[in-house]
């Protein structure tokens, strides 16, 4: 027996919401991609403290991504993903298509905010306003009161507060920290692409990144060396490329005055064609 609501309509969705606004009903949405995994299931398991009603929506959203092939080879299964989602007693699971997220049929595209233009931004062209576009969108949609997000992508909710504040949205946007498999590698959608050889190089992001941030801490001075160090390692561990090593004051993305306790590190690498992202 379930309670979930697999709604695909945006009017459905609207009346839903209206229904439950009018019950003085707190709403909490957590937005993704779908490949529903332990990281995502840790955001609704907050959502599901925080909020009254939980609306988890799955859109594979064409706008932020660069590559056709990425967006052709994202590794989501619909059927598992409900299972996962049914299980967390969700509210309302949100599946709309590109139309639904845009009904007028124009997209009016969003610029996100200047933090877009580093780290995966300069790798990654137009993928954060891409992004802030269909939250814009789905934000008005689903009218939450509480969003969340994970801290694995730091920049994104850095990016989603601006869009916020910006738009003066009575939306807080509540974080978790990152989860991890065992070996310290971040539960990521894109991990179902790796082979098992893959997955122990990937394990050495989580790893390389940490020693650094412990080394980067005891001395600031070494940063620049520590990032060249770290770079040099993970290609020796097998990475193929990697996009950015780098550190700096978390909530600025910038590295100006940083200090022990406001520093993280960010690294973004590719093993084979498969990009994994992490931050400390
Ligand atoms: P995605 O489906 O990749 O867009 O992710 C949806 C949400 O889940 C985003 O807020 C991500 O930051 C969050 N998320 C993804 N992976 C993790 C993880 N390993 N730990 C915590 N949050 C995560």
């Amino acid at each position: 027996m379930t309670n979930l609501k697999i709604i695909k309509d945006v009017k459905e969705l609207q009346l839903e919401i209206q229904r439950n606004k009018l019950k003085k009903k707190k709403i909490g949405f957590v937005p993704t991609l779908g490949g529903i995994h332990k990281g995502h299931l840790e955001l609704i398991k907050l959502a599901k403290k925080k909020s009254d009603i939980v609306v988890v929506s799955i859109f594979l959203n064409p706008l932020q991504f660069d590559s056709r092939n990425d967006f052709k080879t994202y590794p989501i299964n619909l059927d598992s993903d409900i299972k996962k989602i049914n299980k967390e007693k969700v509210d309302i699971l949100y599946l709309p298509t590109i139309k639904e997220v845009f009904p007028t049929k124009k997209i009016t595209k969003i610029k996100a905010s200047s933090k877009a233009n580093k780290l995966c931004g300069k790798f990654r062209k137009s993928h954060f306003d891409g992004v802030v576009t269909v939250l814009k969108s789905l934000f008005s949609q689903v009218s939450p009161k509480l969003v969340f997000f994970g801290e694995k992508d730091f920049q994104q909710t850095l990016i989603v507060k601006d869009l916020i504040s910006k738009y003066k949205l009575n939306i807080k946007v509540i974080t978790i920290p990152t989860i991890r498999e065992k070996s310290g590698l971040a539960y990521s959608s894109r991990n179902i692409l790796l082979t098992n050889h893959e997955k122990k190089i990937a394990s050495f992001l989580f790893k390389t990144i940490k020693e650094i941030s412990h080394q980067a801490k005891k001395d600031l001075n070494k940063i620049n060396n520590l990032k060249l160090n770290g770079i040099k390692k993970l290609i020796n561990y097998g990475f193929k490329k990697i996009d950015y090593l780098e550190i700096y004051k978390k909530n600025y993305l910038s590295k100006k005055n940083i200090k022990k306790n406001n520093l993280r590190v960010f690294v973004a690498a590719k093993i084979g064609k498969t990009r994994l992202i992490d931050n400390l």
